[in-house]
Parts: structure tokens; C-alpha cells; sequence
């Protein structure tokens, strides 16, 4: 008997499976590598919406928990994951200017806007009102870590990969059995999967394709990650992230030449210099009608649990949510109400009648 069997291994598996780690639990993972969110992530971690200069849900918070998080996972792992890297916002008018002052005053924004207006020194770049720098922010490289993860979890044989199939899966009292295996409990963290998962396709994950660009651009010399209409992300080598788009419908992993065009349309208005396109890929964003994650026990079965609706803030969010699901179940330490999925205790009625 195990204590936990994790199917999937996103940033919400991997984030879950260093709780289990931290209290020595014993736990075995099945993925399946049919989602591919956190593989091809912007990996951005950035408290400030740009949008409207506001901050993330929680993203302050969060922050503090997720730094030393993924810290100690590049010295477990020995791979370099943080590059902690400035975002520039382009400035469109000076209106927005004296919108990012006002937000720079704001209690909870104050240490993440920065109150001087950078002006634009980069001639590859246009950017005539200048730039506004976001404080405590960079990138978690999220391939590196799934691919760095995946190894070390081999190299312990604490990996099956394999499509998880619930024919297979019995629910007991005190356990899960599923083929030869029993464990204690079992925790789905399978992002966009959820669709297929009968015990919590009655939640509202709606998902969101996103796709990316990365570009060589030997002249651009750019730093900083920049952000306009797209953020242009730089990754070393001359190498840059361009990204992302957002799309309802289509639920593929599929990279389409609409994205591909809507992301160069949006570059050319900034971009002053040539460049190759190199890669272009996509995933699905796990997100939730109310824009918050799904976290906690299935209504029925208290050793079912589900980890997921981390939407376009997966780096942010899961540290901090993974160790209050774990402290929930192993604990008993209430979920705050609004990640947890019994907010949605009506629908899963209206399904079971
Ligand atoms: C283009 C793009 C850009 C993004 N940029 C950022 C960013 O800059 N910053 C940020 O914080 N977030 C970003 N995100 C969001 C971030 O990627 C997600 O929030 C996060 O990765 C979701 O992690 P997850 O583990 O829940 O899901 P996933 O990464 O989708 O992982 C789920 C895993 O479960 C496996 N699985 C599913 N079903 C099964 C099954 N039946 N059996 C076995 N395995 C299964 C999948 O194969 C997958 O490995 C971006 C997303 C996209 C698509």
C-alpha cells in the first residue's frame, strides 16, 4: 500500500509530489504527456495584471512561497530554473502612464511598480512613451523542470508512463485499487485532462489554447522582457519567447497559422528588426469559469482528491495551493471556500440526477 498515486505531472503534479516528498510519503505518478501546459509555458511569473494594472489573484502571497519553492527544486534537481529577469510594460499613451502612477500607489502594487519611466534605448524596439518597470519578477523555465522531474522520479521508479484508465480503478473504503496497486489516496492533477476524468467532469474547467513563438533575432540585444501587445521574452542565444494568444474553442495541442499570424502582427508593430521564427507551439490553459482553482475531495469519496484550474498562472499559483491541499487532507486544515471545489457541490447534483 502507497500513500498517494498522482495522475499527471504539470506544475500541479509536480508542485503536489514535493508535499508528498516533504513529509515522506510514499506516492507513484502516472502521466501521460497529452496535456502540455507546462511544457510550453512562457514559464512568466508576475504578480501585476498589465492589462489593467491590477493585481494578480492572490499573486503577492503567492510570490513568497513560490520563490523558495522552485529554489530548492534547482538544487534538488541540479538544473537552473528562476532566471529573475525585470518586465518592461510598453507605455501606448501618456493616459497610461498616469494610470501605472495611480496603480504604483496602491498599497499591494506599490512594491511591484516601479515609479520611473524608463525611456526606450533598445532602436529595435518602438516604444515612444517609454516603459514601466514590474519589480520581483522573471521566469520559471517549466520544460526544464517537467523533463528534470520526470528523470529524477525515473531514476526512483515513481513513474509510470501511461494514460491513466479508470476502468481499472476501484474505490474502497480505506483505499484506491487501480490494476496491482493500492494507495491511500489518489490526487488528479491532469490540467485540461479533468474533461475526461467522471469524477470531476462535472466542475467548470472551460479551458484556453494558448500558443507561442520563439524567434532568433540577432540584432534585438534586448534583456528585459518586454511587454506591448505580446510579451517578447528573452531566453539567451538570441533567442526570444513570443507569446501568447488566447482561444476558446479549439481544445487541441495543435499549433494553427491563425495564431501563428495574430502573434507576428502583434510583434511587427514593436519590433523594428529581422528575425527566424524557430519554434512554435501550444497547450491548453486549465481554466475555470470563476477564475479560481479547483482544489480538494470529490463530494462522495474523501480519498479522491483533485488539483487543477491554475489557468494562465500556473507558476504562481501552485506552490502555495499544492501545500494547502495537502494540508487539508493530511491535516484537516480548512481550504479557503474560494478554491475549494465545493463551490460547485449544486452541479455535481444536476449531474448525478
Ligand atoms: C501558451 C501558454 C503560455 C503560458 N504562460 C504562462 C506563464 O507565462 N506563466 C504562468 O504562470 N503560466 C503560464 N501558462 C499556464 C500554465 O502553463 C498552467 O497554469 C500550468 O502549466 C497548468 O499545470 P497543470 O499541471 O495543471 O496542467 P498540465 O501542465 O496540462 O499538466 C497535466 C498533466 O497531466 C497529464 N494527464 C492528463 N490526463 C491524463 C491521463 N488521463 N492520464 C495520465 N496523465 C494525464 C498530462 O499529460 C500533463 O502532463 C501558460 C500556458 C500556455 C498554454
Amino acid at each position: 500500500m502507497i500513500d498517494y498515486l498522482v495522475v499527471g505531472l504539470g506544475l500541479a503534479g509536480i508542485s503536489f509530489c514535493e508535499r508528498l516528498e516533504e513529509n515522506n510519503k510514499s506516492f507513484l505518478v502516472i502521466n501521460d504527456g497529452s496535456q502540455t501546459s507546462s511544457l510550453v509555458a512562457g514559464g512568466l511569473y508576475n504578480p501585476v495584471i498589465l492589462k489593467r494594472f491590477t493585481l494578480a489573484w492572490n499573486a503577492d502571497v503567492q510570490l513568497e512561497t513560490a520563490m523558495p519553492f522552485y529554489n530548492q527544486l534547482e538544487s534538488k534537481l541540479g538544473v537552473k530554473l528562476d532566471s529573475k529577469i525585470p518586465i518592461y510594460r510598453k507605455f501606448a499613451s501618456i493616459e497610461e502612464q498616469n494610470l501605472w502612477f495611480e496603480a504604483a500607489d496602491k498599497l499591494r502594487l506599490a512594491n511591484f511598480l516601479s515609479t520611473r519611466i524608463i525611456e526606450n534605448d533598445n532602436k529595435n524596439i518602438d516604444a515612444p512613451y517609454g516603459l514601466g518597470e514590474v519589480l520581483h519578477t522573471g521566469r520559471i523555465d517549466t520544460n526544464t523542470l517537467v523533463r528534470a522531474y520526470e528523470s529524477f522520479l525515473q531514476e526512483k521508479e515513481k513513474l509510470i508512463r501511461k494514460t491513466f484508465d479508470f476502468n481499472a480503478m476501484i474505490v474502497e473504503k480505506e483505499h484506491i485499487a487501480y490494476n496491482s496497486l493500492k494507495a491511500r489516496k489518489i490526487v488528479f492533477a491532469t490540467g485540461f485532462g479533468l474533461k475526461s476524468n467522471p469524477y470531476f467532469n462535472y466542475l467548470p474547467l472551460h479551458g484556453n489554447k494558448g500558443e507561442l513563438l520563439t524567434i532568433k533575432a540577432p540584432k534585438l540585444k534586448e534583456n528585459n522582457i518586454i511587454k506591448s501587445a505580446v510579451f517578447i521574452i528573452p531566453l539567451g542565444d538570441d533567442l526570444y519567447r513570443v507569446g501568447a494568444t488566447y482561444e476558446r474553442t479549439d481544445k487541441s495541442n495543435n499549433p494553427t497559422d491563425g495564431a501563428k499570424n495574430e502573434l507576428l502582427d502583434k510583434l511587427h508593430k514593436f519590433l523594428k528588426c529581422d528575425y527566424d521564427i524557430v519554434d512554435h507551439v501550444a497547450g491548453i490553459r486549465p481554466t475555470v469559469a470563476d477564475r479560481r482553482p479547483l482544489v480538494g475531495l470529490h463530494p462522495k469519496y474523501n480519498n479522491i482528491t483533485v488539483l487543477n484550474g491554475f489557468g494562465s498562472r500556473g507558476v504562481l499559483i501552485a506552490p502555495t495551493v499544492s501545500k494547502q491541499l495537502y494540508n487539508h487532507v493530511e491535516k484537516g486544515e480548512a481550504l479557503p471556500k474560494e478554491i475549494d471545489v465545493h463551490r460547485f457541490l449544486k452541479r455535481y447534483s444536476i449531474k448525478k440526477s
